[in-house]
């Protein structure tokens, strides 16, 4: 069955959507809506143990995204419930298990990329089958995909083109959970995602799952990622940096519309309190006016 296209919002259920989350949530479902296709959310709930101490934000999230005025297409759907896809996905990969620690994959990268990821050197890529056996009687082994020294270019809306190495990044982590960048390209295949809108904090992943998804027999969705939002000392925001949240702004004396409106502002749409709905912000918006610096907040 030919799905039709869709953007997505995919947050992680580990903590309460902040004001850059939901800035870049509405970004996101103002590009699929003005565009004609579908919004979906979906869970990102794989990470069990961080989603295990953050017990109902998945929920929270969810009323939130409504309290703004935002609708999605369809039921939403949890990483959790859809493992069996990412098994099969990998049935068709090439992937060999990596038994490195953090120290040792630190040892043997070569040096971070700015956003501090590491590209896997390769250490355990020629393991032979009693080495990996003796190795295992260790610690269980996470699986990388074999990329073989592939490079992927994609074209990014705001950001323009973004090449990157692939390295053998990992697809199941030695805990038995899928990976994040495994599951988010099999996922957006599956749900006929074809509009990628998030921060730009996941720039950097982009030629990697753009590369993935080729090898899973997609073609690459249109990127587009958000600027993030700082604090006024220019790092990221975080809930420590204080009402950030909307129930934190709301406590505040800023209720949803109030937030609708200070974000529809960020984003150049409607002047400081306007009050103003989501459809309204729909008919203003035009990405080709989206600011390109990050949003100083607070
Ligand atoms: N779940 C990821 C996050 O919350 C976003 C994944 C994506 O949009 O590709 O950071």
């Amino acid at each position: 069955m030919q799905l039709s296209p869709a953007g997505r919002f995919a947050p992680s259920p580990t903590s309460d959507l902040h004001l850059g989350n939901l800035r870049t949530a509405l970004v996101a479902w103002l590009m699929a809506r003005s565009t004609g296709r579908r919004f979906l959310v979906r869970i990102e709930d794989l990470d069990a143990d961080r989603v295990a101490a953050a017990s109902g934000v998945a929920d929270r999230q969810l009323r939130d995204l409504a309290a703004l005025g935002l609708d999605w297409d369809g039921e939403v759907v949890r990483q959790s419930d859809r493992i069996d896809l990412y098994a099969d996905a990998l049935a068709h990969l090439p992937t060999y298990e990596c038994f490195c620690t953090r120290r040792e994959i630190a040892e043997s990268a070569s040096a971070p990329h700015d956003d501090g990821y590491r590209p896997y050197g390769g250490t355990c890529r020629g393991l032979s089958d009693a080495e990996a056996a003796d190795r295992r009687r260790g610690r269980p082994p996470a699986l990388r995909i074999g990329a073989a020294g592939a490079s992927s270019t994609v074209t990014d809306l705001w950001n323009g083109p973004v090449t990157g190495l692939v390295d053998d990044f990992v697809v199941r982590r030695n805990d038995g959970a899928y990976a994040y960048n495994l599951a988010v390209v099999v996922d957006d295949l599956a749900q006929g995602v074809d509009q990628v809108v998030r921060g730009d904090d996941l720039l950097s992943s982009s030629p990697r799952q753009a590369w993935l998804i080729g090898r899973l027999g997609g073609g690459a969705p249109q990127y587009a990622h958000v600027p993030l939002v700082l604090n006024q000392t220019g790092r990221r925001l975080a809930k420590r940096d204080g009402a950030v949240t909307l129930a934190d702004l709301a406590d505040a004396g800023i209720g949803a519309d109030g937030v609708r409106s200070l974000l529809g502002h960020s984003l150049g749409l409607n002047q400081p309190a306007e009050p103003i709905s989501a459809d309204e912000l729909l008919a203003r918006w035009d990405p080709a006016r989206l600011p390109r610096e990050p949003w100083l907040y607070g």
